[in-house]
């Protein structure tokens, strides 16, 4: 497989009611097959979903927390709004949201915006993924996959990466169970989880700071099949279990 990967550039500052998909055909002459990582900030900022800290009253949760660990009581209440369970909140606040995904302060941003507002996940990633896809399609008449990505920190290792937080256009795991191994072994357990791996990378050609480039275009990933059950149930979940019970022990509330 030999894969060409590239940066959207030259994309402008994104804000409230800009038309993304127009802009990225502008910048991109899209193929089918083509794969489009798109970071959900952007995506975020384009539908709106930001807020203003003024506009924020902080509860009693948010005050004691945001008191612990110094931060910006209405940034607290910010991620607690988006959280449907907090599972961690020290030393910082690691939350569910409706979409399942779990991550640091609920993906709340405060980088990459203006002072005084926070950027928000979008509430439904995979509805935001196919809406994107559909109108690149209706633009460039391109049949493409579309991958929103957030940076997220990991279990066990320093170092944050791009996951995938939506998707449409491809199944989130190649299952490669009931494969033979070079050996002929039969594959009992292996799911590879191909939109995260995309995902990272497409995170690191995008950076985090100043580089302006919330846009990655991979030709030539080829189809893979499999499945969307990305998350696992809370019963199998046996991170989240001991998370819990460490909260229960130590939780403020
Ligand atoms: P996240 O990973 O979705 O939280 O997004 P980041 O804040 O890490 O930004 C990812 C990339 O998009 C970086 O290269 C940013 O500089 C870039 N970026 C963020 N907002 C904008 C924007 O409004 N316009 C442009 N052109 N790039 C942006
Ligand atoms: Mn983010
Ligand atoms: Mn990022």
């Amino acid at each position: 497989m030999s894969v060409h990967v590239f940066g959207v550039t030259g994309l402008p500052l994104i804000h409230p009611g800009d038309d993304l998909p127009a802009l990225l055909c502008g910048k991109v002459g899209f193929s089918d097959g083509d794969i489009l990582c798109l970071a959900s900030t952007v995506y975020s900022k384009s539908k709106g979903y930001v807020r203003t800290l003024a506009s924020i009253t902080p509860g009693p949760v948010a005050l004691q927390i945001a008191g612990r660990d110094h931060e910006d009581p209405r940034f607290v209440q910010s991620v607690l709004d988006e959280a449907t369970e907090v599972l961690l909140d020290d030393p910082f606040i690691l939350s569910e949201m409706v979409h399942g995904h779990i991550g640091v302060r609920s993906g709340v941003d405060r980088s990459n915006i203006e002072d005084g507002f926070v950027i928000l996940l979008p509430p439904d990633p995979k509805a935001a993924a196919e809406d994107i896809r559909t109108r690149i399609r209706e633009i460039s008449r391109a049949d493409i996959g579309v991958i929103i990505t957030d940076t997220v920190g990991r279990a066990f290792r320093r170092g944050q990466t791009g996951h995938a937080i939506g998707w449409s256009g491809m199944p989130a795991i190649r299952d490669f169970r009931g494969d033979q191994d070079l050996f002929g072994h039969t594959l009992q357990i292996t799911e590879e989880a191909v939109i995260d791996e995309i995902a990272g990378f497409g995170n690191f050609i995008m950076g985090e700071s100043n580089q302006g480039v919330p846009a990655v275009v991979f030709r030539g990933c080829g189809r893979w099949s499999g499945h969307d059950n990305l998350y696992f149930s809370p019963k199998e979940d046996v991170m989240r279990k001991a998370l819990k019970c460490l909260q229960e022990k130590r939780s403020i509330r």
